[in-house]
């Protein structure tokens, strides 16, 4: 070894002793030891802190929050069922036939003529507006003895217009069916079946009550009157009330074939009115 690279104080000898007490652990076993014990205390220790984090619930990502966030949930739509009738009494083998949207120029003396050959008394949401252009049809209905009732003037989706426009539309359908038949309608039903609590309590402030239906035959969309015939035998039972419109072909067809099969089966046909005297079930 070339001392003069070393200091002075730094022979051989004293170079090795330095080295000793620098790295005490590495180079004895008693170090080696101590570095395990000390090790080890600081995993328990550890392990110690983590469990302490983790019963107070608080900086581990595994550890569930103890409160659930809220779920998101729908808005409940409004309980309509207070003003809604859609089912006569479940007890009695009645059907209501309705007919809306008439009366119809064409189609309406028609439809008066199957229904008085087959005896049967309906129901017809009358369009106020179309009324007023054929007063001598809508007395046609009323002396058969069919329950002419309101469907509004204009035929509008009521709960897009204003509150105060819906009373218009009730009041003037009604004033145009009083003034043709002298008697002031009891039952209203929505254009498209548009409803909310406001038009419902509107109309009940007008003295109706508003009539849904527990079947829809879509006699609108094109099907044909076998079709239409299946899916009503298939639907109907105690108490129903069926929507059809006035003015659609296919009914004049399948009507013969319908109430002769239902009438079969015990069934009678009755209008909306009979269906209130007795008893008429609310909601959907
Ligand atoms: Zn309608």
């Amino acid at each position: 070894m070339n001392r003069a690279a070393f200091p002075p104080f730094l022979t051989g000898r004293t170079s090795v002793i330095l080295l000793t007490m620098t790295e005490p652990a590495r180079t004895t076993g008693y170090g080696t030891t101590a570095w395990v014990l000390t090790i080890c205390v600081g995993v328990v220790l550890a392990m110690l802190l983590g469990g302490a984090i983790a019963a107070a619930g608080a900086g581990s990502p595994l550890v569930k929050p103890s409160i659930p966030a809220p779920k998101k949930v729908a808005p409940k739509p409004p309980d309509l069922s207070r003003w809604e009738i859609s089912h006569g009494n479940p007890a009695l083998k009645q059907i209501a036939l309705t007919f809306d949207d008439g009366p119809h120029p064409e189609f309406t003396p028609q439809l008066l003529a199957v229904l008085a050959r087959l005896h049967v008394k309906a129901t017809f949401f009358i369009v106020g507006m179309k009324a007023a252009a054929a007063p001598d049809l809508v007395r046609a209905m009323f002396d058969a003895g069919h329950c002419l009732a309101n469907h509004t003037y204009h035929h509008p989706r009521l709960t897009k217009i204003t509150i105060a426009k819906v009373a218009q539309e009730l009041q003037l359908c009604g004033d145009t069916l009083k003034a043709i038949t002298g008697e002031t309608p009891r039952y209203f039903r929505p254009p498209g079946g548009q409803i909310d609590p406001e038009v419902l309590k509107m109309a009940e402030a007008h003295g109706y009550k508003t009539i849904m239906w527990s079947y829809n035959t879509g006699d609108y969309k094109g099907f044909t009157a076998d079709h239409l015939y299946a899916g009503l035998v298939k639907s109907t039972h105690n108490g129903s009330i069926i929507l059809m419109h006035d003015g659609m072909p296919e009914s004049l067809v399948l009507l013969p074939r319908f109430v002769a099969t239902m009438r079969e089966k015990g069934y009678s046909f009755v209008t909306i009115d009979q269906m209130a005297q007795d008893g008429m079930t609310t909601g959907r």
